[in-house]
């Protein structure tokens, strides 16, 4: 894959770790990141409008509206950084959101590069989700499974108390496993049959191993 000016997309289920390897991408492939969830939460946070109006939804582990999410998307895809490539993280999560973001890519002069699939069972990515703790103060992430922090309950980076996220308590995870599956999952046979590359991984083993797998995909170093 060409390394300049990637556009691609990440795929896969709550916890899959698209969050995390993204990050390591936004570093070796020097693209920004744009992950709904976390504009979404940045949003709730600050009070917004779009924050009051996407709370409800968030906090029951529901899809925020496709139209909510489609009007962030292509604000962000307008912006200068996005000539230089991208990753999106979290989007589409349906189908009519990747028809959506067809339609955003084609009004820019876009074309996605390749979609990245992490598939992990379920009962793996109940477990990596109850052990997700994050940082309110910076956004840092960890897991007490796999990339713990060095004092437990405390930041590495900023020495903020360590949370664990709303929606990551038990039954809100029942429900999101349940909407992925409903509603993204299905994109899959999507992206399939479409003309973008689909690559599909199974993103299990350590963070390290998934993200040398990935590397080897996309082309950056
Ligand atoms: P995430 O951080 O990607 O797990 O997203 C957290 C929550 O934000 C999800 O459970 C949804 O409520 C909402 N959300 C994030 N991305 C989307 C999206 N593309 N479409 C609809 N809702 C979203």
């Amino acid at each position: 894959m060409n390394a300049g000016k990637l556009k691609i997309v990440l795929l896969g289920p709550p916890g899959a770790g698209k969050g995390t390897q993204g990050d390591r991408l936004v570093v070796d492939c020097g693209i920004p990141k744009y992950a709904t969830g976390d504009i979404l939460r940045d949003a709730v946070r600050s009070g917004t409008a779009l924050g009051l109006e996407a709370k409800q939804y968030m906090d029951a582990g529901e899809l925020v509206p496709d139209e909510v999410v489609l009007g962030m998307v292509r604000e962000v895809l307008a912006s200068p950084e996005s000539r230089n490539g991208f990753i999106l993280d979290g989007f589409p999560r349906t189908l009519a959101q990747a028809e959506g973001l067809d339609t955003l890519l084609a009004d820019e002069g876009f074309k996605l590069d390749a979609v990245l699939y992490l598939g992990v069972p379920d009962e793996e990515l109940v477990r990596r989700l109850a052990g997700r703790r994050v940082c309110p103060g910076c956004g840092a992430v960890y897991n007490v499974h796999t990339s713990a922090s060095a004092a437990k309950g405390t930041c590495d980076s900023c020495g903020g108390a360590l949370e664990i996220r709303d929606d990551d308590k038990e039954d809100v995870v029942r429900n999101r496993l349940r909407v992925y599956s409903e509603n993204t999952e299905p994109l899959l046979d999507w992206y399939r049959t479409s003309p973008t590359t689909l690559h599909e991984l199974a993103a299990v083993g350590t963070v390290d191993e998934i993200y040398s797998e990935l590397l080897d995909l996309v082309g950056c170093s």
